[in-house]
């Protein structure tokens, strides 16, 4: 790996970052505050809040098993990505290299940064070689990203080939797990300490159930996790966010129990699919939704929209021609769209 000094943009590396009151002051003692021009009623709503949310992290650490320093919170994991591309690429200089078809924000992002977007198309199975990744690199290569399991394919990439990148790349290397608590394989965390170049990335987008409050997690090494510090809004995560997440965190055993009937209804619901006249196959997933050809995805779709019914039409994505991707829902809602399907080119009455 180069070192972060020669990978960081030189002006990020110099940089003096604003330092907020609540910097300024963190102790415990204190009772009167008068730093930050807050308004002294309306409590506790008032205050701004910790702008590194240290409690959370303290109780998210042991669960992840890195240390709180290594932990990055952010305004979803979108957050992340960007500052990824903030603190790493030069614009119009720097490229990043990232398969195809994958999440979306990560070519977004690069183009809102001026950053060039090298893909690398997976093959038919859904994997990418690490071989691949590298040819498609050159000396102004930051960043790479994968995801695993990967949206919208579902499918987890080849650990030996992420193994194989995360050793042979210069730059850094990011792994998305926004579905991982899906995932019948283990988590990438364990490799931070073998791979400082490496970046995992989690939400409680999903098997959490807090997409509304807006919380994602980036686990890299201190140094790392220091540099998108430096360069985050101060106050990035809100004081009702951190509260909520922290509220969360007590109720772990109730993620646990939505993960297991979200994989039993996901399996239900792949074998219902293979049996639809209009479904041609179903791709193996391990997220909580899955990916599924069609005769004609545009017209189900809409036909589907009709009927109240929303799911994600792909096929205008590479590799994903006439694919849908489901989200698995409770049993009612999986229920309506199979019914939905089953009467699907039947005459309306
Ligand atoms: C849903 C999703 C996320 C989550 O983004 P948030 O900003 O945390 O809601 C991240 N990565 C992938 C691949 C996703 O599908």
């Amino acid at each position: 790996m180069k070192t972060l000094k020669e990978l960081v943009r030189p002006n990020i590396w110099a940089l003096k970052p604003y330092s907020s009151a609540r910097d300024e002051y963190s102790g415990k003692e204190a009772s009167v505050f008068l730093d930050a021009n807050e308004n002294p009623y309306n409590t506790p709503n008032n205050r701004y809040p910790d702008p590194l949310q240290w409690e959370l992290k303290r109780k998210i650490a042991p669960v992840k098993k890195v240390l709180p320093e290594q932990i990055f919170l952010g305004n979803g994991s979108d957050e992340a990505i960007d500052l990824m591309f903030r603190a790493f690429c030069r614009p119009e200089t720097d490229n990043v290299v990232a398969i195809e078809p994958t999440y979306g924000m990560y070519s977004v992002c690069a183009d809102v940064n001026d950053v060039e977007y090298r893909n690398v198309r997976l093959d038919s199975d859904f994997q990418f070689k690490a071989d691949d990744m590298l040819a498609a690199a050159d000396g102004n290569t930051k960043l790479m990203f994968l995801c695993s399991p990967n949206n919208p394919t579902g499918n987890n990439l080849d650990r030996k080939e992420i193994l194989s990148l995360l050793k042979r790349f210069d730059g850094l290397v990011i792994v998305d797990e926004a579905y991982s608590d899906f995932s019948s394989e283990p988590s990438f965390l364990s490799e931070l300490e073998t791979h400082p170049n490496l970046v995992v990335l989690q939400t409680f987008s999903k098997a959490w159930g807090c997409a509304a409050i807006r919380l994602g997690m980036a686990f890299a090494s201190v140094d790392i996790i220091g540099i998108m510090n430096k360069i985050k809004y101060p106050y990035n995560v809100n004081l009702l966010t951190q509260r909520e997440a922290l509220r969360m965190m007590e109720q772990h055993y109730q993620v646990k129990q939505w993960v297991k009937s979200l994989l039993e209804e996901r399996a239900r619901l792949v074998e219902e699919f293979k049996r639809l006249e209009c479904c041609r196959r179903v791709y193996p997933t391990d997220a909580n939704f899955f990916l599924t050809e069609v005769s004609d995805a545009k017209k189900i779709y809409n036909y589907l929209v009709d009927k109240g019914i929303i799911v994600r039409n792909r096929t205008n994505v590479a590799l994903c021609h006439n694919c849908l991707r489901v989200t698995v829902g409770t049993r009612p809602e999986n229920d309506a769209l199979l019914e939905a399907l089953r009467q699907y080119g039947e005459p309306a009455d």
